[in-house]
């Protein structure tokens, strides 16, 4: 049985020594291993995962490699298991911890800081200046599961206590999956300003944080919330997360759409998720002057900017990473508050050992799936469609 030194476990809850595990060889090539299970150190717990949500960022680092950086490099055969999106239940606590019980149930953020650097010490943990140094001589405490160090497509997880999110027995896994897509859309408002109650706001791109970006911005009492996009079927789940208008830039000119929509003015704020390189520049003119614009999806390649309308117009513009200065924990109020339903975008469940399946309806988007989960233990064989 699973007894390490100084880490305290529970009969209520049995580790065994091994897991099942993913583990990412070359590119594209993804096989279920048996690893040992792994060991909460001091500020750490184990988690056991019960269910993890696909990303288009795990697509990305299965296929291409970065933003994951594994011992200071690309992250193929490196024994490193991708996957970032989970929850599930502690298991065992490391030493000292008191902060959680064994048994709690959580939802994870993704970056663990190294908590010693400028940026950590702000709060901007997912911007910390020792990311990716946290193995051997260069441990600097920091992790970021699923990107520099093991992550969820697997049985366990070790997870530092100031990524855990603790959610209510209401909360089903599925839903639970979803806080830390929905922080991330938290985050970026919060960035922006916060304050948006009574204040205009556009999401380009009905993508799972664009869509949730919708629903967080209605709980924080923007108005009016418009989001643009290509797809009909998307922008109705936006319309039932609560945007007041849905434009299908297919049909019409987004731009002068939403001028349109707001007396010729443009609105306050953008929140860019589509990634589309002409994005940036109509972002710039949706806006008003002395609007802002947060970025959260880019182009694969670099876009052209007109960046003499946003100097003229001092358009503020910002970057964002992931969901820093706890954003998953203010997003997880709301829906604990049932401010919004966020599983809306979720679409599929399947088994651990069936996620080469889940990871193509992600990829190709088959039956339109947005959000597919894995749930990784008494769940053989499992597929429904939860979203028509
Ligand atoms: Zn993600
Ligand atoms: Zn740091």
């Amino acid at each position: 049985m699973y007894k390490p030194d100084n880490v305290k476990t529970s009969p209520d809850f049995p580790i065994p020594e091994t897991m099942r595990a993913w583990v990412l060889g070359d590119p594209d090539q993804l096989s279920l291993t048996t690893k040992p299970v792994p060991v909460p150190k001091r500020a750490e717990v184990l988690v056991r995962i019960d269910a993890v949500a696909i990303c288009a960022t795990d697509l990305e680092i299965i296929h291409h490699g970065p933003p994951a950086m594994i011992q200071g490099g690309l992250p193929y055969n490196k024994n490193f298991t991708p996957g970032h999106e989970y929850m599930g239940t502690v298991a065992a606590l490391g030493p000292g911890v008191d902060e959680y019980k064994i048994g709690d149930r959580v939802t994870v953020e993704i970056h663990a800081g190294c908590g010693q650097c400028k940026r950590c010490r702000e709060g901007m943990y997912t911007a910390c200046h020792n990311y990716g140094l946290n193995y051997g001589d260069v441990d600097k405490g920091h992790r970021a599961n699923g990107f520099t160090t093991d992550g969820g497509f697997a049985e366990y997880a070790v997870n530092s206590i100031n990524t855990l999110v603790p959610i209510s027995d209401e909360m089903s896994d599925e839903e639970a999956t979803l806080v830390v897509t929905a922080g991330t859309a938290m985050y970026g408002l919060t960035e922006l300003g916060g304050l948006v109650a009574g204040e205009s706001v556009v999401v380009t791109g009905p993508g799972p944080i664009g869509l949730l970006g919708v629903a967080v911005a209605k709980a924080l009492g923007a108005h009016p919330v418009i989001l643009t996009g290509t797809r009909d079927n998307r922008l109705k789940i936006g319309l039932e997360l609560g945007a007041d208008y849905v434009i299908n830039a297919k049909n019409e000119d987004p731009v002068a759409a939403v001028r349109k929509l707001n007396g010729g003015k443009g609105v306050d704020y953008v929140v860019e998720c589509s990634g589309a390189p002409e994005a940036v520049n109509e972002a710039a003119r949706m806006v008003n002057r002395g609007g802002r614009i947060c970025l959260a999806a880019f182009p694969g390649k670099p876009a052209e900017v007109d960046i003499a309308y946003i100097v003229r117009n001092n358009i503020y513009i910002y970057g964002i990473r992931g969901e820093g200065k706890s954003a998953t924990h203010r997003a997880e109020a709301f829906m604990a508050q049932k401010r919004f339903d966020a599983t809306k975008v979720h679409t599929h469940t399947f088994a651990l050992e069936d996620l080469p399946t889940a990871l193509k309806y992600a990829r190709e988007r088959i039956e339109d799936a947005i959000k597919v989960v894995v749930k990784t233990h008494g769940h053989a064989a499992i597929k429904s469609v939860a979203a028509e």
